[in-house]
């Protein structure tokens, strides 16, 4: 487990707010701020970039990270396939390309699977063909230099916290929403990962027995109706249906449902659509249902809420809120969560995986 204490005693920030705890900082990027690509930033920042890498179902995304977050390049290619191989390869390519213009003194892997307790072994995919496979030994190979595999949606959950809307909380779980659902806990500084590695699965939570058929081999699992997929199949069931209110969804992908995805839907939505608006309503109030029962089970301060799918803001997360008040276990006698919009949007995965490869180094400083 990675504690707080680990982590580099990072310099505060001008106009931070305190009592948020050594190293956090403000915001990702500060407008005008110094990063470590300036010619007039201190030679701590210079040191210790490291490369971020997010492995997802669709997309693989990757960049140089400073000390304090910030993003100095990034750049991101389709996964490609499901060929574990194939994926290596990309993974390789992107490392290489990224580490010419600086010097890197770590690589974080941000991958979308359940890892072992050494974070060595990819023990299962759901969106991917890892299967027992030894992700890190095989990039270390590879690669000839050290490398941090982590889950994805830990990666992203510790960025969150370290840099982004989670900070200063000391019960802090985030979901991602994306092609399924990523689930990550960090509680008093530690990334709480359960006694096999593999805490956090919330998004295979099975809400609706005999529901929906998942990718785990399980079905009606909550990612199967709170994801980005999710809203994409029932969008593509409403255009199939000829339903007159699809009428603008359909106009989108030249009258083919085939081609309708939640990203299309929540851009429409976010436009104005009406039938995409009431898609993303239904889907934010499973959100809202599920966190209610990771309430009753874990009692966090805060919720913070990511992904792709994050991108649709209150446009999914006030139906949320209000699915989780009415169904919150004890509701009017307890304090509830506040339920928070991530802040690091897409870049959750890699800013988090880079953070993460300096801390397991076991010797991250700052100068
Ligand atoms: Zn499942």
């Amino acid at each position: 487990m990675i504690r707080q204490t680990d982590a580099p005693a990072l310099p505060r920030l001008r106009n931070q707010p305190r009592g948020l705890g050594p190293g956090v900082r403000a915001a990702r990027r500060r407008p005008g701020g110094v990063t470590a690509g300036s010619p007039d930033a201190p030679p701590f920042l210079r040191r210790g970039l490291a490369i971020g890498i997010d492995i997802g179902g669709t997309k693989v995304a990757a960049g140089v990270v400073d000390i304090r977050g910030n993003i100095l390049a990034e750049t991101r290619r389709d996964t490609p396939g499901r060929d574990p191989r194939h994926v290596e390869a990309v993974i390789a390519e992107l490392v290489t390309e990224l580490s010419s213009g600086y010097r890197i003194r770590s690589v974080g892997i941000g991958a979308a699977g359940w890892m072992d307790l050494t974070n060595g072994t990819v023990l299962f995919s759901p969106h991917l063909a890892w299967r027992n496979e030894p992700l890190r030994e095989n990039l270390e190979r590879i690669l000839r230099r050290r490398v941090t595999v982590v889950n994805d949606a830990d990666a992203a959950a510790w960025a969150e916290w370290r840099f982004g809307a989670g900070q200063g909380e000391s019960r802090l779980v985030c979901i991602t929403l994306g092609t399924g659902i990523g689930g990550a806990m960090i509680m008093d500084g530690v990334l709480e990962r359960g006694r096999f590695g593999v805490a956090g699965e919330f998004g295979h939570q099975i809400m609706v027995p005999q529901g929906h058929r998942c990718e785990c081999g399980n079905r009606g699992c909550w990612e199967q109706y709170a994801s980005g997929n999710a809203l994409g199949r029932e969008a593509r069931e409403l255009a199939t249906a000829n339903s007159p209110v699809a009428q603008a969804l359909l106009r989108e992908v030249d009258g083919d449902p085939q081609l309708i995805t939640g990203a299309v839907v929540t851009q429409l939505a976010l436009e104005g659509d009406p039938a995409c608006r009431e898609l993303v309503d239904d889907v934010g109030q499973w959100l809202g249902l599920g966190l209610a029962n990771l309430a009753a089970a874990l009692d966090p301060g805060t919720f913070v809420v990511g992904g792709g799918l994050g991108a649709a803001g209150d446009l999914l997360l006030d139906p949320a809120r209000r699915a989780f008040a009415r169904n919150l276990t004890g509701r009017g006698f307890r304090p509830a969560a506040r339920v928070e919009a991530a802040a690091l949007g897409p870049f959750a995965g890699l800013v988090g995986a880079a953070d993460l490869s300096r801390l397991s180094r076991g010797r991250a400083r700052t100068n």
